[in-house]
């Protein structure tokens, strides 16, 4: 089996770590014998929607998402959907996520059209939520950090990854944490996410391979160390 993962607009969007989820996917598909490798998609380089099979789009400033959203307009937008369409799953961070929903209004500035892919907007606020998260959901409890101003509202058509138990989540006001719409992943949770919350990296695996595979069963890994970095984060104070 071969699994190739997307990194978008890896120079641009890659605040806090988010490319260790890249790496965290690589190394957990190659440790059960699956040929992985990642490729790196950058502003004005055509996405080709067949490539690849999960795509990783990570968190960045709202000056970086004026550029990505102008390239998601000029095309690789409506790639990524086709992608998505034909069976690729994301994984969404922060700027990323916001993008991926219907709109991003950054504060005081103009607001940045989002592909839809999510059910969701996100409307900036004059604070920040800065500090450890925890939360709870369909894979369990997962840690990370978040940093955004951002307030992102989900629609009917997104359910939360989760619900939070120490931090602010997507808006600090419904206790939701990210969005899950079809194949698409999103979340505010940095760190990087993937490493500490193993069950989550391995569920976003199968469901990529899936596309060229269908139904998969990965074998199950020794997470021991895996485990301390959750453990470490958990017991982080807000
Ligand atoms: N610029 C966005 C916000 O502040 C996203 C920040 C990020 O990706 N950490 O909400």
């Amino acid at each position: 089996m071969r699994l190739v993962v997307g990194f978008l607009y890896a120079r641009l969007m890659n605040i806090y770590g988010d490319r260790g989820n890249v790496v965290a996917l690589l190394q957990r598909a190659r440790w059960r014998g699956i040929e992985a490798e990642a490729v790196a998609i950058n502003a004005g380089e055509p996405l080709e929607p067949d490539l690849c099979d999960l795509y990783v789009f990570g968190g960045g400033q709202d000056k970086e998402q004026y550029v990505v959203a102008e390239d998601l307009a000029r095309g690789n937008g409506e790639r990524l959907r086709a992608a998505v369409e034909s069976g690729a799953v994301v994984l969404s961070v922060c700027g990323g996520y916001q993008l991926l929903g219907h709109y991003y209004r950054p504060h005081g500035g103009e607001e940045l059209r989002g592909l839809g892919l999510i059910d969701a907007h996100t409307v900036a606020g004059d604070t920040r939520f800065i500090g450890n998260v925890v939360l709870r959901g369909e894979f369990g409890e997962l840690v990370g950090f978040e940093n955004h101003s951002g307030r992102t509202y989900l629609g009917s058509g997104a359910r939360p990854l989760g619900r939070v138990t120490k931090g602010s989540g997507n808006n600090g006001e419904d206790g939701t944490e990210g969005a899950v719409c079809g194949r698409v992943y999103g979340t505010y949770l940095h760190g990087p996410l993937l490493p500490k919350n193993p069950a989550l990296a391995d569920a976003l695996i199968a469901r990529a391979l899936e596309r060229r595979y269908g139904q998969v069963r990965l074998e199950p890994l020794d997470n021991s160390l895996e485990q301390m970095a959750h453990r470490s984060a958990l017991a982080r104070p807000r």
